[in-house]
């Protein structure tokens, strides 16, 4: 099929990327020049896993190809996504502005050649599917007044839910696809383009392995403002578990438990499972907060309060304070004192530091009169870019960051800190302080590499005999 993307963020070169691999025709636009160019030029605007071989591999086979302009892609194409990004707003309700100049530009480059499917992929609040069916119908009516009966189209909503640093194998090997949509005609072509990720019937690509026993992801369609429901519900509750695990953490460390041993006493239950139960500092990125704060607005719009996704928000922001808490009882002044940040990145393998809680640990340390040095493997170019306000020192590697520092704050699990050298780090620093927000390393294994070391929701860790306990969950 012909296909566009629209908006070359995390989500849709990805989906351009992936869909063309499944073998579609498909054009990525977008309105950001240098994006467009870079493109082009064989360069991701992004880092992501495999997604530089995918986009190279699209290239070489003349399966993808990039405009700033939308109007011809459209035209030849069967199937539009929309992906273009839904900041929030300080109301809290999303920025739709990016969505509605799209919306009316589709319609604007329609014409009556052949029947085509509007997909909403990027996440909107419940009724935008009706929202740019009206916009695309304006968009015709200004643009071809004369043909706006013979132009025919349908909306679908199709949410993404892929996650950054593992987008690609997520995109290839989805747990379920949903798609909703009014007409059948829609729901159709919907089918058929994922006909090969449903059935799982390509070749997986080389170094993304298919997962050992994936037959087929099933496909299910719903209503569009199911579909959009979803989209909202599905990461409100991952917000709200690992916003959980963060309580019962902070309550293990009063009470005297171990929240390792706790999550992985819970997890093995199947009604609850393992995953996302790591306590830490908090959840970050572009999605979470967003996503909580447009479902209760919309709560609000229909007067309904929805308590439990309010709190959910309120216990993350408290949660990422922990770590200054932490540094107090350990430093009790920090006033002068030299904090390192082991990580920036809002979550490893990713370069995105939306919403990312080493920003507001940064700033708030700075605030209260802390030297700052940050060292992250792949984030520091960006947060160069991206906060030149924030007086960080930028370090060559975690030994730099430590070196003569009073205390280090573990923010992003990076693999690669897994392998620090704790002793020599210890060693090096002025006052051996750790603060682990992401439990990543072993209690007593940074206790004898000679680490003051406080985790979350791990401060005791005496284990009565005879018990057996758990490899602590990778954290969130
Ligand atoms: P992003 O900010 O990385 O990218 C959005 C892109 O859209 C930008 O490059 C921007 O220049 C472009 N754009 C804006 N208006 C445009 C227009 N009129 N025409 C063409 N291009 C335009 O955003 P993202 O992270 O890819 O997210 C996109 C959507 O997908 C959001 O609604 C988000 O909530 C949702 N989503 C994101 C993720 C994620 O992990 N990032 C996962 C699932 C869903």
């Amino acid at each position: 099929m012909r296909i566009t993307v629209i908006g070359t963020g995390y989500v849709g070169t990805v989906t351009g990327a992936c869909l063309s691999y499944l073998g579609h025709r498909v054009t990525c636009v977008d309105t950001d020049a240098a994006k467009i160019e870079a493109l082009a030029r064989g360069q991701s605007p992004i880092y992501e896993p495999h997604l530089d071989a995918l986009l190279a591999l699209a290239a070489a086979h003349g399966g993808i190809d990039f405009a700033t302009d939308l109007s011809l892609p459209v035209e030849q194409s069967d199937v539009i996504f929309i992906a273009v990004g839904t900041p929030a707003l300080p109301s809290g309700e999303p920025n739709l502005t990016y969505l509605e100049s799209a919306a009316r530009s589709i319609g604007a480059a329609m014409d009556d050649s052949r029947f085509r499917v509007v997909v909403n992929k990027s996440t909107v609040p419940v009724g935008c599917g009706n929202l740019v069916e009206t916009l695309v119908r304006e968009g015709i009516a200004e643009a071809r007044p004369a043909e706006r009966r013979a132009i025919r189209f349908g909306v679908a909503s199709n949410p993404e839910f892929l996650r950054e640093g593992s987008a690609v194998t997520d995109s290839l090997y989805p747990d379920r696809i949903v798609v909703g949509a009014a007409d059948e005609q829609s729901l159709d072509i919907m089918r058929e383009l994922y006909r090969p990720l449903a059935a799982q019937t390509f070749e997986p690509p080389a170094g993304v392995p298919r997962p050992a026993g994936m037959a087929a992801a099933p496909l299910f369609t719903t209503s569009l403002t199911s579909a959009e429901m979803i989209k909202y519900a599905a990461n409100n509750f991952l917000a709200m578990k690992i916003g959980f695990a963060n309580e019962i953490a902070n309550l293990c460390e009063r009470v005297g438990a171990d929240s390792a041993e706790v999550m992985t006493g819970i997890g093995l239950d199947s009604r609850i499972g393992s995953k996302f139960l790591n306590p830490g500092l908090g959840w970050g990125g572009s999605c979470f907060g967003k996503d909580i704060q447009a479902l209760v607005h919309t709560a609000r719009e229909y007067g309904y309060s929805s308590r439990l996704l309010e709190a959910s928000y309120t216990v993350n922001c408290e949660q990422r304070q922990i770590v200054i808490q932490k540094l107090q009882e350990k430093l009790h002044i920090l006033k002068g004192r030299t904090i390192g940040l082991l990580g920036l990145a809002f979550k490893p393998e990713t370069d995105d530091l939306r919403d990312a809680p080493s920003l507001s640990i940064a700033a708030r340390l700075l605030q209260m009169g802390a030297r700052v040095r940050a060292y992250d493997p792949i984030a520091m170019p960006a947060c160069r870019k991206q906060q030149p306000d924030l007086k960080l020192r930028y370090c060559e590697s975690a030994e730099e960051v430590a070196a003569d520092a009073d205390a280090l704050v573990l923010v992003t699990e990076w693999r690669q800190f897994r392998d620090l050298d704790l002793r020599k780090l210890a060693r090096s620093m002025s006052r051996p302080v750790l603060v682990d927000g992401r439990n990543l390393f072993d209690p007593e294994t940074a206790a004898a590499a000679g680490f003051e070391y406080t985790g979350i929701g791990r401060a005791a860790r005496a284990r009565s005999a005879g018990a057996t306990g758990g490899d602590a969950p990778s954290p969130n």
